[in-house]
């Protein structure tokens, strides 16, 4: 019998994880020719998640839990749950059931086809505020164009099933920022994608805000592209051409002019200006240095206080 493993992170998830359990269960009472497994990765909750999953794996000898020793982020949830899975084939989802279970048999449908990696592709409903949703195709769009990551629009979920042979792949890299979204799309292999449109959360609160939104953002594009970085060369080309074509403009009228140039207001534009360029150049430096720092640093993803597996 082949074993499913599903990799659920939960961060404040009290009334959910037993909800998601049972909705799995009911899945899988369908599906008659899997075993499966739910590997819970309480990534630092600060409400009672860790009680509910320990009496939930205590009535159901499927249910599994790995507790971090503090918040270390929804990826590296996921990551540790990948490296724990031992199913034929491990699918990554929310707790929240923004991610709807009945989706699971379609997916393992796919990968009975023969495919790999199996990734969804999430169309926000109506109640998702207007920002959020353009954001995040701009996003998509920006990540493609700069990088040789495709996520198609709204491609960045998840909820993905993966072969064990793909895991085995993820388990094996080094990468102190993982992006599993853009990782899944840079393997290769035999992918697919379904669509599905998200739910709502089904209680508590996303723990995504704004800043947390900027940081996974950032982190995608300096993970997979080193372009901005060749902005600074570009763009001291650019103005030191304008610059010999300004100076050049200075020296003929200095001979041909009566007036002398004046003008300390243009001076100090020019200064702020490119104050403010050799700012954001550095800060792009700044954020590819801070990942070398993180990387040969060697520190691991996350640390497991408690596992019952
Ligand atoms: N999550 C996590 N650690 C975090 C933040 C979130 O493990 O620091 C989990 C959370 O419990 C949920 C999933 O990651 O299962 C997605 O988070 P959320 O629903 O808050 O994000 P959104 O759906 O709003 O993007
Ligand atoms: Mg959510």
């Amino acid at each position: 019998m082949k074993k499913i493993s599903l990799v659920i992170p939960a961060h404040n998830e009290e009334d959910n994880v037993a909800l998601i359990h049972q909705k799995i269960k009911e899945v899988f009472s369908g599906l008659k020719n899997y075993r499966f497994e739910i590997i819970f990765v309480n990534d630092g909750s600060r409400d009672q998640t860790q009680q509910k999953l320990e009496e939930l794996s205590r009535n159901f000898e499927e249910v599994k839990f790995i507790e971090f020793s503090r918040n270390f982020g929804h990826q590296p949830a996921v990551k540790a749950g990948l490296d724990c899975a031992d199913g034929n084939a491990v699918i990554s989802m929310d707790a929240d059931l923004q991610h709807p279970p009945e989706l699971i048999s379609e997916m393992i449908a796919k990968w009975e086809e023969g495919f790999d990696i199996v990734y969804t592709i999430r169309k926000y409903p109506k109640q998702i505020s207007r920002f959020k949703r353009k954001t995040s195709a701009l996003y998509y769009k920006f990540l493609a164009g700069i990088s040789d990551v495709n996520l198609r629009e709204g491609g960045g979920s998840d909820f993905r099933l993966m072969d064990s042979s793909v895991v085995d792949v993820v388990r094996n890299m080094n990468e102190a920022d993982v992006f599993l979204r853009g990782l899944s799309n840079w393997m290769g292999f035999k992918q697919t994608g379904i669509h599905f449109t998200a739910g709502e959360r089904a209680s508590g609160e996303s723990s995504y805000d704004l800043q947390k939104m900027m940081k996974f953002a950032f982190t995608g594009i300096t993970s997979f592209s080193v372009k901005p970085l060749y902005l600074a060369a570009y763009l001291g080309f650019i103005f030191s051409a304008i610059a010999i074509f300004g100076y050049g403009i200075y020296v003929i009228h200095a001979f041909f002019a009566e007036t002398e140039i004046s003008g300390w207001a243009s001076l100090i534009m020019t200064v702020v200006f490119f104050g403010g360029l050799q700012l954001i150049i550095l800060g792009i430096i700044g954020i590819y240095l801070g990942k070398i720092f993180k990387q040969v640093k060697e520190r691991p993803n996350y640390i497991i206080r408690s596992k019952n597996f």
